[in-house]
C-alpha cells in the first residue's frame, strides 16, 4: 500500500480528549502495518521509540492510528512546548500556505523572517545590540555558530564538552561526544575540535568552580586562546543526560571567554522556549552568551531554526557567507511567530514552572523509595532520573529501557538519554494538565516497580 487513506482522520489539538486510552495492545494493528511498512521502505538507520502510527496529538496526548491514546511525556524530543497543533500556530500556518510557500529569502525577502530575527532579538538573553539569522535543524544551527564564530576571531579550534550532542552532520557529529550510535562508523570528522570536562555534579563530586578550574586548565592547555574561536555548551545538557552544571561552572567558563578574545556560544536548542521556567536556561544559570542557538521549540513542530547573538559577530560574515534554499521558510516563520507569541503570552514560562515543581516532587519520592533512582535533576519542564545498580552507583541502561518500554506499552511516551542510556527524562509539552502528568507519573513509577 502507497497511500495514507487506510488511517481514520482525526483533528488533533488541545480539544483532543484528554486520557490515556488503550484499546488494542501496543502496537496495535494498524501501528504495526505502518511498522511493517516503515521496516521495508525507510532506512534502517533512522529509528523510533514507540512502535506507533500517529495521527493525531494535542495538548498531552498522542493518539495513533487504532484509537490508542497516549500520554505524552516527550513533545516529540523537546518540540511542541506550545502543544500540538495550537490553534494559533496551525491559523498562522494556514494564512501563511494561502499567500505564498517559498519565494526563498536570500532571493526575494518576506516580512516574516525579519520579524522572527526581531522577535529573537528581543527575547534572547542581552542587552545589547543582537542579530539573528535563521536555518532548517538544529544541527545547521550549531554549524552556522561555529562558522560566524570562525569568521568573527579569525581562529579556527572550538571546545565543546564531554556528553555534549549537537547534532549529526559532520561537523555537529564532531561536536558531540558519545559515539554510539551518533558517531560510530561516520568519520573521518572535522578537524579542530576539543573536548573538556563537563561540570556533573553527580558524578564527579566537584562545585562548580573546581569544575570550570579543571576545564579551563584543559583548554588552555590543550588548545590554547589564541587558537581558540568558540566555546560550544548546552546550558543544560541534553542527549547527555540532562547534566545540570555545578553552580557557578557556566559563569566561569563564560567569563574566561570573554576574557580571552573566545566567543561564548550556548546551544539552547534543548533548553530554549520556556522549557525550564525560563524562555532560556541562560538565565536560569545566570550566564550572557554571545551566541545561542535554537530550533526545536522555536515554531510549534515546524522545521526552523537560528542563530542569534551580538550584533559586531553576527555581522562579521561577508554578504552570501550565510543562507540557504529554505532557510527561514514563511510558513515556518508564521508559525514561529504564533508560537513566540504564546510562549510570551500564554503564560508558559510559569507553566513550565509549576510543571517542574509537580514532577520533581513525585521523583524525588520514587527516589526517596528505591535506591535505584541514583538521582533527580532539572529545570522546569526538563527533568529526569537517573537509574544506577545502588550498590556501586553504576549506570544501569538495561533498567532505563525497560522502564521506557514498559511505560509506552501501558500508554505514556517517554524518552531515555544519557551517555549511559540510563537516564529517563521528562519533556510534557506545556500544554499537559496536571492530571494527566500524575496519571503519567504513576505509569513510570509503576514501571520501575514492576522492573
Ligand atoms: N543541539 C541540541 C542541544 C539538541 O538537543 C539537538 C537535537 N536533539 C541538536 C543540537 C540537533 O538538532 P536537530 O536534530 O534539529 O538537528
Amino acid at each position: 500500500m502507497t497511500t495514507i487513506d487506510s488511517i481514520p482522520v482525526v483533528v488533533g489539538g488541545p480539544s483532543l480528549p484528554q486520557e490515556r486510552r488503550l484499546v488494542t495492545a501496543i502496537p496495535g494493528p494498524r501501528s504495526q502495518e505502518l511498522m511493517d511498512r516503515k521496516a521495508a521502505a525507510v532506512a534502517a538507520g533512522v529509528g523510533h521509540t514507540a512502535p506507533i502510527s500517529a495521527v493525531a496529538a494535542g495538548g498531552g496526548v498522542v493518539v495513533d492510528a487504532d484509537g490508542n491514546s497516549f500520554i505524552d511525556l516527550g513533545s516529540g524530543i523537546a518540540v511542541t512546548g506550545v502543544g500540538n497543533s495550537h490553534p494559533a500556530v496551525v491559523a498562522a500556518i494556514q494564512d501563511q500556505a494561502a499567500r505564498f510557500t517559498h519565494t526563498c529569502f536570500m532571493v526575494s525577502p518576506y516580512e516574516g523572517y525579519v520579524a522572527v530575527a526581531e522577535a529573537l532579538n528581543r527575547v534572547t538573553p542581552g542587552d545589547f545590540p543582537k542579530k539573528s539569522a535563521l536555518f532548517n535543524s538544529g544541527a545547521e544551527a550549531v554549524e552556522n555558530a561555529v562558522k560566524i564564530a570562525r569568521k568573527f576571531t579569525g581562529k579556527s579550534a572550538v571546545v565543546a564538552f564531554d556528553h555534549a550532542y549537537h547534532g549529526r552532520t559532520n561537523l555537529t557529529m564532531a561536536l558531540t561526544a558519545k559515539s554510539m550510535p551518533y558517531k560510530s562508523g561516520f568519520g573521518p570528522f572535522a578537524a579542530e575540535i576539543y573536548r573538556a570536562p563537563m561540570s556533573y555534579p553527580y558524578r564527579d563530586g566537584l562545585s562548580g568552580a573546581d569544575a570550570a578550574a579543571k576545564a579551563i586548565s584543559v583548554i588552555e592547555k590543550q588548545v590554547g586562546a589564541a587558537n581558540l574561536a568558540a566555546v560550544l555548551i548546552e546550558p543544560i545538557q541534553g542527549e547527555g543526560g540532562f547534566i545540570v552544571p555545578a553552580e557557578g561552572f557556566l559563569e566561569a567558563i563564560s567569563a574566561w571567554c570573554t576574557a580571552s578574545g573566545v566567543v561564548f556560544i550556548a546551544d539552547e536548542i534543548q533548553t530554549g522556549f520556556a522549557r525550564t521556567g525560563a524562555m532560556f536556561a541562560s538565565e536560569v544559570l545566570g550566564i550572557v552568551p554571545d551566541l545561542i542557538t535554537t530550533a526545536k521549540g522555536i515554531a510549534g513542530g515546524l522545521p526552523l531554526a537560528a542563530v542569534t547573538g551580538r550584533a559586531e559577530i553576527m555581522d562579521a560574515t561577508h554578504v552570501g557567507g550565510l543562507g540557504g534554499t529554505y532557510g527561514g521558510n514563511p510558513i515556518a516563520c508564521a508559525a514561529a511567530l504564533a508560537a513566540i507569541d504564546a510562549f510570551e503570552h500564554d503564560g508558559l514560562v510559569e507553566r513550565a514552572r509549576e510543571i517542574g515543581d509537580l514532577v520533581l516532587r513525585r521523583l524525588a519520592a520514587m527516589q526517596a523509595a528505591d535506591p535505584r533512582v541514583g538521582d533527580v535533576r532539572g529545570k522546569g519542564a526538563m527533568v529526569a532520573i537517573e537509574l544506577v545498580e545502588p550498590a556501586t552507583g553504576e549506570p544501569d541502561a538495561a533498567l532505563a529501557g525497560a522502564v521506557a518500554k514498559s511505560a509506552i506499552a501501558q500508554g505514556v511516551i517517554v524518552l531515555t538519554c544519557g551517555t549511559y542510556g540510563n537516564v529517563i527524562r521528562f519533556l510534557p509539552p506545556l500544554s499537559i494538565g496536571d492530571d494527566l502528568l500524575n496519571e503519567g507519573l504513576d505509569v513510570v513509577a509503576a514501571a520501575l516497580a514492576g522492573a
